[in-house]
C-alpha cells in the first residue's frame, strides 16, 4: 500500500492573529486577546510527529499545487474570489466573510495552495501513482459556501477537488464522508442538487453552523438521498461513532456504489478537543479510517483521498491524525501515549439514545 502525503510549511504562515479562541478580541467586552483555536499547531505538531515518529519514511511525499481562478470558481462565486484576492493585498489581510475567519496578508495564495493541495492528492490518487492520499492543509475548507468563507474557511478545499474530479478527471460518482465534528454544510451545499456526488457527514448535532445537518436535509431536485447527515448527541464517543459508520456509513456508500471516495477528515470529535462535546480516541480514528477502507475496496480499487479539516487540541489532533495515516499505509502503529485516558471515558460505548439517533438517520435514508 503506497499512501500519498501532502503538506507544506507556508500552511502554517496562515495568519489568524490574535483572537478570543474564537471571537475577535476585545477589551471592553472582557475578550482578552489570545490565539485563534485555528492556529498553526494543531497541523504543524501533526505533521512533526508524522516525521519524528518515522512514518514519514514510509509515505510517498506530494508537493501542493495553487488551484487555478478556473478551479476556485467550478464552487465560488467570482465575488467572493476578488474580494478574498483584494483583502489578501492589505497590510492585515481580512476576513473570509462571517467575522470568525481572518486571514493575514498573502492568505490568498496560501488558501489557492490548500485548495490545489487537496486537488494534487486527488489526482495522485486517480493516476495510480498513490492508493490512497492524505493532504494536511490549511486553511480548512468544508464550511466556506459559494459566496462566502465561514467557520474558519476561505475556499470549499474538498469540494473544488470533487468538482475537479468530476469535471477534468471524469469520475462519474463520488461519495464524501465528513467526520470533522462540524456540519460539512458548504461541502453538502455544492453538491446539493448533483446525484453523482453522495455527502456523508458524521457530526455533533447542532453546533456549527447553527442549526445545520439536519436528519431532514437530504438534496433537492433530481439529487433527493443524496445528502446525509448523522446528527449524534454531544458525548458519543468510539462505540457511537462506529455504529453509525457500521449502520449508515458504509451501507449507504455501499448502495451508492463510488469511484471515488473523499473523506472530510477533521479530529474536532475527539475526546480532548475544545470546540466540541465528542468523545473520539485516536483507536476510534483509526477504526473509521478502517471501514471507509474497506468500503474502497469493494468499489473503487482502494481510492480514498483525505482533505484535513478541524481539530483544535494541539497536544492531541497530531496522534489522531498519526493513527489515521498509519491505517491508511498500513503502517505499524507508534503508541498514543495519551490513549488510556480518553479511553477510559464514562459512555465510550455506544448508548441507547445514540442508537436510536442512528436508527432514526436509517430510517429516514430508506437503510432499514
Ligand atoms: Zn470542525
Amino acid at each position: 500500500m503506497t499512501t500519498g502525503y501532502l503538506y507544506h510549511e507556508i500552511f502554517g504562515w496562515h495568519d489568524t492573529g490574535t483572537h478570543a479562541g474564537l471571537f475577535p478580541s476585545n477589551p471592553l467586552a472582557g475578550l482578552q486577546p489570545l490565539q485563534h483555536f485555528e492556529n498553526a499547531e494543531t497541523k504543524r505538531r501533526l505533521h512533526e510527529l508524522v516525521v519524528v515518529s518515522g512514518l514519514i519514511d514510509q509515505l510517498t511525499r506530494l508537493a501542493p499545487r495553487k488551484a487555478t481562478e478556473e478551479e476556485l470558481l467550478r464552487v465560488h462565486t467570482v465575488e467572493h474570489v476578488e474580494r478574498i484576492k483584494a483583502e489578501s493585498l492589505l497590510p492585515k489581510g481580512g476576513d473570509a466573510g462571517d467575522g470568525l475567519s481572518p486571514f493575514g496578508a498573502g492568505g490568498y495564495d496560501i488558501a489557492l495552495l490548500a485548495a490545489g493541495g487537496v486537488i494534487t492528492a486527488v489526482d495522485a490518487v486517480l493516476d495510480g501513482v498513490v492508493d490512497n492520499a492524505y493532504a494536511l492543509i490549511r486553511p480548512p475548507g468544508h464550511h466556506a459556501i459559494a459566496g462566502m468563507g465561514m467557520g474558519f474557511c476561505i475556499f470549499s478545499n474538498l469540494a473544488i477537488a470533487a468538482k475537479h474530479a468530476q469535471q477534468a478527471r471524469g469520475v462519474e460518482r463520488i461519495a464524501v464522508l465528513d467526520w470533522d465534528v462540524h456540519h460539512g454544510n458548504g461541502t453538502q451545499a455544492a453538491f446539493y442538487d448533483d446525484p453523482n456526488v453522495l455527502t456523508i457527514s458524521l457530526h455533533q448535532d447542532n453546533v456549527f453552523p447553527p442549526g445545520s445537518g439536519r436528519i431532514e436535509e437530504r438534496g433537492e431536485g433530481a439529487a433527493v438521498g443524496t445528502a446525509l447527515n448523522i446528527p449524534l448527541p454531544p458525548g458519543t464517543g468510539d462505540g457511537g461513532y462506529l455504529h453509525a459508520m457500521n449502520e449508515v456509513v458504509v451501507p449507504a456508500i455501499d448502495a451508492f456504489a463510488p469511484d471515488l471516495i473523499l473523506v472530510a477528515s477533521g479530529f474536532d470529535a475527539s475526546a480532548m478537543d475544545p470546540l466540541a462535546r465528542q468523545m473520539v480516541t485516536s483507536e476510534g480514528f483509526r477504526s473509521l479510517t478502517s471501514r471507509i477502507m474497506e468500503v474502497a475496496t469493494r468499489h473503487c480499487g482502494g481510492k480514498i483521498a483525505m482533505s484535513h479539516e478541524g481539530g483544535y487540541n494541539p497536544v492531541y489532533v497530531p496522534f489522531c491524525g498519526l493513527a489515521v495515516l498509519e491505517q491508511l499505509s498500513g503502517a505499524t502503529p507508534f503508541t498514543d501515549p495519551i490513549l488510556p485516558i480518553p479511553a477510559g471515558f464514562a459512555g465510550q460505548d455506544l448508548q441507547p439514545h445514540q442508537a436510536e439517533l442512528v436508527a432514526a438517520v436509517r430510517q429516514a435514508a430508506g437503510l432499514s
